[in-house]
């Protein structure tokens, strides 16, 4: 039986939050750090007082026995619950054929609900960006801001970001250049977002298309998902490559193209827009079907004992929800076993 551990976990999305839970369970002393608002991640909404919006992860699968189980603890929390959307495909049917009969979950009533709920009873230091790591005899030391030392030495680290956030941080520390070529080698792809909402309900007699042609890959009407108040909120996510070409233009002109998209499949002009860009994703399907990475990963996560330094993730267990909350358990575990 190992002792009780100080352990940080750097990123507050689904593997850093599924890694912390499964520690502190096993009676480690976990602190979470995220240089965001709010945990969750990708798993994210866009709150004001009028609407809301989930602009990254749609919705998410459960296929592992695992992972099946968690669900199942979240829609008994009332943090989770299926959605099931009116589907069209537009443009070439082949390239992508939504299967009808799996099951689509949501966070509810929003999209971070289950990383708030994972979240309760773990240390959070949130808004605090991680900028380095310092081996020393006594632990790991954490670098903020300027340098500054974040809250102590930590026995163990774990870093659950995505690929390429995670080797720039690797960056700063001598000792981990390998887990930082790892990482630097992982392409992730960016997504442009554009949320929409209206004064009116809008039904354009679909809930959700996969969108085969044009800019857009993506259209959902989020006031569909269960639990979702406040206006009429529809979201559209651009295609990876044509965010990606276009990573660099103003808001406005790729909100201006995407709105033009969306026209042509039947969406009138809405009443106020809001953009963001995603620069990391997801890892996109080659990525994925790149056997020989794959088998130089081994297994959903990283772990190197002698550095006592892990890293989880969704890009190293199939890029989506699932994958991640799976990462982070697997990590947990072999942080347990040594
Ligand atoms: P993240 O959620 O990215 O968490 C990493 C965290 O680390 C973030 O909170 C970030 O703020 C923090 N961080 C980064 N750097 C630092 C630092 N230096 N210091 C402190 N904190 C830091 N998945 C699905 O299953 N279904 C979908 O439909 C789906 N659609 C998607 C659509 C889009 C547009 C996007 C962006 C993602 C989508 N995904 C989808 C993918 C899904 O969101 C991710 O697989 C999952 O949320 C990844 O979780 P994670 O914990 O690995 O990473």
């Amino acid at each position: 039986m190992t002792s009780s551990l100080r352990i940080a976990v750097i990123g507050s999305g689904m593997a850093g939050l599924s890694c912390a839970v499964h520690l502190q369970a096993a009676g480690h002393q976990v602190t979470v750090f995220d240089k965001s608002r709010g945990v969750g991640g990708r798993m994210s909404t866009r709150r004001t007082e009028a609407w809301q919006c989930d602009h990254g992860a749609q919705y998410f699968t459960a296929r592992s026995e695992a992972f099946r189980a968690e669900l199942a603890r979240w829609v008994q929390g009332g943090v989770a619950a299926l959605w099931t959307p009116r589907l069209q495909v537009f443009g070439d049917v082949a390239a992508h054929r939504p299967d009808a009969n799996l099951q689509r979950w949501v966070g509810a009533p929003q999209m971070t609900a289950p990383a708030q709920w994972l979240a309760q009873g773990l240390t959070l230091h949130l808004e605090t960006h991680v900028q380095g790591l310092r081996r020393e005899a006594q632990g790991w030391r954490l670098l903020g801001d300027a340098a500054r030392v974040l809250d102590g030495a930590f026995d163990r680290v774990v870093l659950a970001l995505p690929a390429p956030q995670a080797a720039h941080l690797l960056t700063s520390c001598s000792q981990a250049q390998d887990l930082a070529a790892h990482a630097d080698a992982v392409r992730m792809r960016g997504c442009w977002a554009l949320m929409l909402h209206y004064a009116q309900p809008l039904d354009l007699g679909f809930d959700a298309a996969f969108v085969n042609t044009g800019p857009l890959r993506w259209v959902a009407r989020n006031s569909s998902k269960p639990g979702r108040v406040g206006a009429e909120t529809w979201l559209l996510h651009a295609h990876a490559d044509w965010s990606d070409q276009r990573l660099d233009l103003s808001s406005e002109l790729v909100a201006q193209q995407m709105l033009a998209a969306f026209a042509a499949l039947g969406g009138p002009a809405p009443a106020a827009w809001v953009v963001h860009r995603w620069l990391y994703a997801d890892t996109g399907p080659e990525a994925l079907a790149d056997d020989a990475a794959r088998a130089d990963r081994g297994s959903a996560c990283l772990w190197r004992p002698e550095l006592a330094l892990g890293l989880c993730g969704d890009w190293l267990n199939g890029g989506k929800v699932e994958g991640a909350w799976l990462s982070g358990r697997a990590l947990a575990a072999q942080i347990m076993a040594t």
